[in-house]
């Protein structure tokens, strides 16, 4: 099988006031070539711990770690930057890497008038919606032209309208720019209507309870997550997950 990102047996302690804390505890993943992954897992279970380890801003205390291309990271918030036009936001990235050149502005310009930034790319942040702001901050992401995605929970600051409406907007443009992607979220719902496939993870210490391969009756040409919810199997996934996740569990 061709997978561009594995982690084997991973696990990650932390040292705390109260102690060592085992947050991550022997988890195995793979994100295949092509695809979207979901990490569904409750707050605090380690999604963005998990991530973390992918871009090696954390080590995992042991395990394994296979990846074969350049990723880019996605936040929940966008962190642009409130002094710096929409165009300076996006190139920041490439300035720090200085890697800032035709190929590089050529790509963005490509992006930007794809997106429907264009027209806003002398405007500073708080001129645009929540919605356009998370836009730019993934037009930011692909600016360094990166293999994978790492998306961790970017639509969870928006209110649940325009949630919906980026989360349609985002999927479109990560298929159209053929990037492979895994996206940590809390939503059930978010995750079967983006995902190719989604792995469970328990509370902590969290380990990859289950995996899910979701395959919904949806027309690859009409698929988005807004055709992906009306799907007849959509419920079936819901409540299975909602079952996995165990939301009452111990509160
Ligand atoms: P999630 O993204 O799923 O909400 P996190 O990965 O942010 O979860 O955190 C998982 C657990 O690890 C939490 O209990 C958190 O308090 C703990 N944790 C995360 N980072 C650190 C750290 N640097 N030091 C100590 N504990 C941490
Ligand atoms: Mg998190």
């Amino acid at each position: 099988m061709d997978n561009i990102i594995e982690m084997k047996n991973i696990y990650k302690n932390f040292y705390t006031d109260e102690g060592e804390i085992t947050v991550l505890q022997d988890v195995n993943v793979a994100l295949e070539r092509g695809k979207i992954l979901g990490i569904l897992g409750p707050s605090g279970s380690g999604k963005s711990t998990l991530l973390n380890i992918l871009t090696n801003l954390l080590t995992p205390t042991s395990g394994e770690v296979k990846i074969e291309g350049k990723i880019g990271y996605m936040f929940q918030k966008d962190h642009l930057l409130e002094w710096r036009t929409i165009m300076d936001n996006i190139t920041i990235g490439l300035e720090i890497q200085k890697k800032v050149n035709d190929e590089a502005l050529k790509r963005i310009e490509h992006l930007l008038k794809m997106y429907g930034i264009w027209e806003f790319r002398n405007r500073y942040p708080k001129e645009l919606s929540g919605g356009m702001r998370q836009r730019v901050a993934l037009i930011r992401t692909l600016a360094t032209d990166p293999d994978v995605l790492l998306l961790d929970e970017p639509f969870s600051a928006l209110d649940y309208q325009t949630r919906l409406m980026v989360s349609d907007d985002i999927y479109k443009i990560i298929r159209k720019e053929h990037k492979d992607a895994i996206l940590v979220t809390h939503d059930i719902s978010e995750a079967i209507s983006m995902c190719d496939q989604i792995a469970v993870l328990s509370k902590r210490p969290a380990t990859v309870k289950s995996l899910y391969n979701i395959s919904l009756s949806v027309k690859d040409k009409e698929k988005t997550p807004l055709v992906c919810r009306k799907a007849p199997e959509f419920k079936d996934y819901f409540d299975a997950l909602w079952k996995e996740l165990d939301v009452y569990e111990g509160e």
